[in-house]
């Protein structure tokens, strides 16, 4: 099986592709006409609402069956921010990283004014598969629990992976080796799900 994921982070792509990989299915990424394509406009209101214009939005530009995720963080002390907001929740940054750190210090600068020392936490990844007809073939969700912690560690991952603590490993998430986020991961857990349904 051949998957077309439409996305523009390459981070999301390398760990699809090494998750799905290891099942012997093989995932291409956006060709450099593709990318170049307006992308959909996010503004459902769940991650799985957004996951589907992702999906749908891309099929029917690129006329192939697309998968298309979407992520976020959720904090119980922040009633769940950034939540589907994550990629831009401090709305500043023009390249990725940039956008990530400017995240990472809002969060921690909000998670500061509450009493809350540590707050549960966790990852969600909301995956949609659609055909070029707008046609929806398979959905799955997918969450990776842990806690805030206010010291960031770690350089592996992207995003809010060195907030993410694990308690069970005593390491954050982008301490982990990328075999080991593979193996536990919103989005590898997303995936097993959704597998069964396209095979
Ligand atoms: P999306 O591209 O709209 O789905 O936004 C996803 C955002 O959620 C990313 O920019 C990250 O800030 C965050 N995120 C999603 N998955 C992860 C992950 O595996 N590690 C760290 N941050 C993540």
């Amino acid at each position: 099986m051949n998957i077309l994921l439409a996305t523009s982070n390459s981070h999301k792509l390398e760990e699809v592709q090494a998750i799905l990989g290891l099942q012997g299915i093989q995932v291409v990424g956006l060709n450099e006409t593709e990318r170049l394509l307006d992308e959909p406009v996010e503004d459902a209101d769940t991650f799985a609402g957004n996951a589907r214009l992702k999906a749908v939005g891309y099929a029917k530009y690129t006329g192939k069956r697309c998968m298309a995720d979407d992520s976020g963080l959720v904090v119980d002390a922040l009633n769940g921010e950034p939540g589907i907001y994550s990629a831009r929740y401090a709305g500043v940054g023009t390249t990725r990283k940039e956008r990530d750190a400017a995240n990472n210090t809002l969060l921690l600068e909000k998670l500061s004014k509450t009493i809350e020392k540590e707050s549960a936490a966790r990852f969600i990844c909301a995956l949609c598969v659609a055909d070029p007809d707008g046609t929806i073939v398979a959905e799955s969700e997918g969450s990776f629990e842990g806690l805030i912690t206010k010291t960031p560690r770690g350089v592996n991952g992207f995003g809010y992976d060195p907030l993410l603590f694990l308690p069970d490993v005593g390491l954050t998430s982008a301490e982990l080796s990328e075999e080991a986020k593979n193996a536990r991961s919103h989005r590898s857990v997303a995936l097993r799900k959704i597998l069964p349904l396209l095979q």
